[in-house]
């Protein structure tokens, strides 16, 4: 009998290890795809934005809802790969997103989190002309009027998420983060059973930077395992600013199963295989194609110097 416990408990401790071992890292994101996920299709997150190559769509408009009521209904966790916030309350009441550039259909907030690196020019999932932000924002919403949850919305793959990406800069200290920055600091060190219902309010509009009109769509996926197709979503152009120390918070926060920092918690950049980025407003061209230009323009101001020099002041010459 003795024995028969034994093996139960060994065979136990076999199965709960290769549960732990089958969870995903960011370390190790070639191996996410196993067939049963998404995550090697053809429509992933997250992208790097070029915006020489986006299309103008000046119909684009985004619109919030309750983003400035005091958030009060939500838990916040540690769950190893992030620090999230889910929204606890009353569906009817949730902060959302709407307006053309969701088809004036409403997207109700489910959760918010965000990613980070290690040093200043790493951290955001997606890129824009090749630069990364320090921390990425990402407010998940879905279509409540198709879908009761979050989970069945994604199942459904039918653009009924939306996620909103904010990128933030190490700037000036940023008075509206102070509340997120102090939760932050809070469950640096918590096991994700460790998640806590806060007091205190949050205001999502502080989050923002001072213009949310200008912005890229785009359908992607979700950017963690199963890497979960039929997402729209929407990049917003401007950064919002964080102070030194308001950043900080994120890098003492770790993940209680290993042990370790979870900084650089961002998925590497997925190709665009065809897919159309658009934005709400005309990129301006001081970029690369601008810089471009000015080379170009050079090269041909000196040819023509050279060809002048050669053809014209030539026979002036002769001429003395
Ligand atoms: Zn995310």
């Amino acid at each position: 009998m003795a024995k028969l416990f034994a093996i139960i408990i060994l065979l136990s401790c076999y199965y709960i290890s290769t549960a732990i071992a089958s969870d995903w890292s960011y370390s190790d994101q070639q191996s996410w795809a196993n067939g049963e996920n998404q995550c090697d299709g053809s429509s992933q997150s997250p992208i790097d934005i070029n915006t020489q190559e986006v299309y103008y769509n000046g119909t684009l408009k985004l619109d919030f809802i309750n983003y400035d009521h005091p958030l009060i209904s939500y838990k916040v966790t540690n769950n190893g790969h992030s620090i999230q916030f889910d929204y606890t309350g009353d569906v009817g009441s949730a902060p959302a997103i709407t307006g053309t550039v969701l088809n004036n259909e409403i997207f109700r907030l489910a959760q918010f989190h965000f990613h980070w690196g290690s040093a200043k020019h790493i951290g955001s999932e997606h890129k824009i002309n090749g630069r990364a932000f320090p921390v990425e924002l990402h407010l998940v919403h879905y279509n409540h009027a198709k879908h009761d949850t979050l989970s069945k919305a994604l199942e459904a793959r039918d653009g009924s998420v939306s996620v909103l990406a904010v990128f933030f800069e190490i700037k000036k200290m940023n008075p509206g983060f102070e509340v997120v920055a102090d939760m932050i600091d809070k469950l640096q060190e918590a096991t994700p059973e460790q998640s806590q219902f806060m007091r205190e309010t949050i205001t999502l509009q502080n989050l923002l930077p001072k213009n949310s009109e200008k912005l890229y769509r785009y359908h992607g996926s979700l950017t963690t395992p199963p890497c979960t197709e039929g997402l729209v979503w929407l990049i917003l152009n401007q950064p919002n600013e964080i102070g030194r120390s308001q950043f900080e918070k994120f890098l003492g926060v770790i993940d209680s199963h290993s042990g370790e920092k979870i900084a650089n918690n961002f998925r590497k950049i997925q190709p665009l295989n065809g897919r159309k980025v658009e934005s709400s407003f005309k990129p301006d061209m001081v970029n690369k194609g601008f810089v471009h230009m000015a080379t170009s323009s050079t090269i041909i101001v000196s040819l023509l110097m050279i060809f002048l020099s050669i053809v014209g002041i030539s026979p002036l010459l002769s001429i003395q």
